[in-house]
């Protein structure tokens, strides 16, 4: 079973923040309160990453789910959402530029965001970022405040970045997309695979925005 961390034991800024470690080709689940939880990316949702007893584990209940946050449209990190639809009810937020991959088939819970949209939590608001490039509809998700960004396949510790040859995928928006996430303030970066960086996360986007932008000969 994929392991779970509670974040609040290594960083102040992340009470009540889990995270679910995707196993295999699966993205990490984060879980964002207790009692209205918003949960940002859902895993692939098969045998090894099954969701719900995880969140059992971590008391949350189906009334308990009250958001599901898909930093983009890709299998490993929305499948699961099927899952956690299999008993609760929660509203699905996904940029509206990767809604025409999966998300019809959420229905009436699929919310569409866009840059600038602010999704409130239990525990603090987040702001959306439009962060093409892996995929046209990639976001990356922003407390200002807290200086916490939830960089999905954006940005990756160690000077990493998403893949951009998939379908949707663009070099020279991921260029621009981690431009953007340089500019930010950025103490703790919690990615869509891989470990957190609990401090000092801007020199981890810097080092990526410094490697994409390199020149290719
Ligand atoms: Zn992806």
């Amino acid at each position: 079973m994929p392991q779970i961390y509670d974040l609040g034991q290594y960083s102040d800024v992340l009470k009540d923040v889990h995270l679910i470690v995707g196993e295999g080709l699966c993205s990490n689940i984060y879980v964002v309160g207790k009692e209205k939880a918003t949960v940002i990316d859902t895993g692939v949702g098969n045998r090894t990453n099954p969701v719900w007893p995880q969140l059992e584990e971590l008391g949350i209940k189906p009334e308990n789910v009250s958001k599901v946050i898909l930093t983009h449209a890709h299998h490993d990190h929305a499948m699961g959402a099927f899952i956690i639809l299999e008993r609760a009810s929660p509203k699905i937020y996904v940029h509206e530029k990767d809604t025409q991959y999966i998300a019809y088939r959420f229905g009436e819970l699929l919310v569409k965001v866009n840059e600038g949209d602010i999704i409130e939590t239990e525990l603090w608001p987040l702001e959306v970022y439009w962060t093409p490039g892996h995929t046209s509809g990639s976001m990356c998700l922003y407390n200002k405040e807290k200086k916490i960004l939830f960089s999905g396949d954006t940005v990756f510790p160690d000077g990493n970045y998403g893949r951009y040859d998939g379908e949707s995928g663009s070099l020279e928006a991921i260029i621009g997309s981690l431009e953007k996430m340089n500019k930010l303030d950025v103490e703790v970066m919690l990615a869509g695979h891989g470990s957190p960086v609990f401090s000092d996360a801007n020199k981890h986007i810097e080092q990526s925005f410094n490697q994409a932008s390199r020149p290719r000969y």
